[in-house]
C-alpha cells in the first residue's frame, strides 16, 4: 500500500481521540538536534469536526484485534485497513516536521496484535525519533492497557506525556461495550506513570542528571453518551482520578455514533455537543475552583443544567450562600461566585486593603458583572435585579445563553455575512 494511502486512512481513524492538546514540557532544542517542547505548548488548531490537529495525529493501525461496539476500528467491521512500520512513522513526522505542517506528534494505535506488540512498535517509533533523528519536539503517546509495565516505563522516558483512554466510566458499561478491556488493566499503568513521575522527580531533585519521565504528566478520555452513566458518576469518577493518580487532565468526548449496527446495545444518536462543553466546565471547577462533584451535583439532581453554566445552577442551587458582599468575603467564598476567576478574586483581595470596592472597581478586576451581579452585593448595594430570587435569575441566565447561542448559530450560518464582512 502507497504511503499517502496509509496517511489518509490512519489520520482519518485517529480522529475520534480528543486527548491531544499538549502543554506542559519545557525542553528546549539541543546542539545538532531539531524541535524543541515549550512550557507554553504546540500552537493548536482544529479540524472541521472541531478537534485538534497541531500535532501530527495518527494511529501506528487500525488494524485492531478487539471489537469495542462504539468504535470504527473495532474487529468486526468492514473497512481498509492499514499500518505503519515504526521507521516509516519517524520518517513521516520528521518530514513534516521539516515542511512546518507540525510541531510533534500524538501517537496511538488499536491493539495489533496483542498490547505488549503493539507498545513495543510504538516505542521504537520514538527511539527512532529521539535517539536516531535527535527530535526534541513534543510527543504524546497513547499507553495501551494490558501491556508490560516495562514498555510503558521506556514509553515514559521517551514521550512528553502518556495517556491511558478510560473510554467508558463504569465497569458495567466496559463489560457491557468493550469486553475485551480490563478496569485493572487500564488503572494499572494509570498508577505506575504517577508513581514513576514522582520516583523520577525526586531523583532529579538529587540528581539533576536523571531523565525526566512524562515530563507533561498523563492524561485520560471518557466518552460521554455511548452508555447511561449520568453527569454526576463521571465527574465522581475525574475527581478521583485527578486526586489517585495527579493526572493533567480528563478530556470528554462525545460519543459519536459511527457504528450503526441496531443489535449494538448503542444509542442511535449522540448526546447534545452542550453536555460534553458543561463538563469540561465543571471540571475546571474540579481543578481550579476547589469545587467537588458531590456537592456540584446530587443523586436526586445528577445531571448538569445544559441552559446555565455549572457554577451558575451550583450558586442557584445553594441560594443560602448568596449574595456575597465583596468587601467582606474570603477568596475561597470570592472564588465561588459565578463570574468571579480565579484572578479576579486575588485582585479583589488586593485592592480592597487599600479601601473599600465599588462596582467600577469590580469591572476594572475583570470581574464578568453580567452574571456576577446577580450573585453579589457591593458595599451593601445589589445591581441584580429586586432581590436574590433564584428562579427569576435562572430565568433571565437560561434566557442570555439562548440569545447568545441563536447569535453564534447566526454568525455560523450565514455566509453572506462573511461575505459581506460582518463583525459580531
Ligand atoms: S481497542 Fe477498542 S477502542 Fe481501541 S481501537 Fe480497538 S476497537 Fe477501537
Amino acid at each position: 500500500m502507497e504511503l499517502s494511502e496509509k496517511i489518509k486512512i490512519l489520520a482519518e481513524s485517529a480522529k475520534y481521540d480528543v486527548s491531544c492538546s499538549s502543554s506542559g514540557s519545557s525542553r528546549n532544542n539541543t546542539p545538532g538536534g531539531i524541535g524543541n517542547a515549550a512550557e507554553a505548548g504546540i500552537c493548536h488548531t482544529w479540524s472541521a469536526d472541531g478537534r485538534c490537529i497541531s500535532l501530527l495525529k495518527i494511529l501506528m493501525s487500525n488494524d485492531c484485534q478487539y471489537d469495542c461496539a462504539y468504535c470504527n476500528n473495532r474487529r468486526s467491521n468492514d473497512f481498509p485497513r492499514a499500518s505503519f512500520t515504526p521507521s516509516e512513522l519517524a520518517e513521516l513526522t520528521i518530514a513534516f516536521y521539516r515542511r512546518n505542517y507540525i510541531e510533534g506528534l500524538f501517537l496511538s494505535s488499536a491493539i495489533e496484535e496483542h498490547p505488549d506488540r503493539t507498545m513495543e512498535k510504538m516505542n521504537e517509533v520514538l527511539r527512532l525519533l529521539r535517539d536516531h533523528h535527535r527530535f526534541n519536539g513534543y510527543i504524546h503517546i497513547k499507553g495501551i492497557p494490558g501491556s508490560n509495565p516495562r514498555l510503558i516505563h521506556e514509553a515514559g522516558l521517551l514521550a512528553d506525556r502518556i495517556s491511558v483512554n478510560i473510554e467508558l466510566p463504569s465497569e458495567e458499561s466496559l463489560r457491557l461495550l468493550a469486553p475485551q478491556k480490563k478496569k485493572e488493566n487500564i488503572l494499572l499503568p494509570m498508577r505506575q506513570i504517577h508513581q514513576q513521575s514522582l520516583q523520577f522527580r525526586q531523583e532529579k531533585r538529587k540528581f539533576p542528571s536523571t531523565p525526566d519521565f512524562a515530563p507533561a504528566g498523563q492524561s485520560t478520555q471518557l466518552m460521554i453518551g455511548a452508555s447511561p452513566e449520568s453527569d454526576r458518576q463521571i465527574l465522581r469518577l475525574s475527581q478521583g482520578l485527578y486526586n489517585r493518580f495527579a493526572l493533567k487532565r480528563v478530556y470528554y468526548s462525545a460519543y459519536v455514533p459511527v457504528n450503526t449496527h441496531s443489535r449494538l446495545p448503542l444509542p442511535l444518536s449522540p448526546p447534545p455537543q452542550l453536555r460534553e462543553h458543561r463538563l469540561y466546565q465543571a471540571d475546571w471547577l474540579l481543578r481550579f475552583y476547589g469545587f467537588h462533584a458531590e456537592e456540584l451535583l446530587q443523586p436526586e439532581a445528577p445531571d448538569l443544567d445544559l441552559h446555565i453554566d455549572p457554577k451558575c445552577m451550583w450558586a442557584l442551587r445553594n441560594p443560602g450562600s448568596f449574595p456575597v458582599e465583596v468587601n467582606r468575603a474570603s477568596l475561597q467564598v470570592l472564588l465561588r461566585v459565578p463570574g468571579i476567576g480565579p484572578v479576579s478574586a486575588r485582585r479583589i483581595v488586593t485592592a480592597r486593603k487599600s479601601g473599600p470596592l465599588h462596582y467600577d472597581d469590580l469591572k476594572r478586576a475583570g470581574v464578568v458583572l453580567k452574571r456576577a451581579r446577580y450573585f453579589l452585593t457591593c458595599q451593601g448595594r445589589y445591581e441584580g435585579g429586586r432581590d436574590f430570587q433564584p428562579d427569576r435569575i435562572h430565568h433571565l441566565l437560561r434566557r442570555e445563553h439562548q440569545i447568545e447561542t441563536s447569535r453564534y448559530r447566526g454568525q455560523q450560518m450565514t455566509m453572506e455575512d462573511w461575505k459581506g464582512g460582518f463583525r459580531p
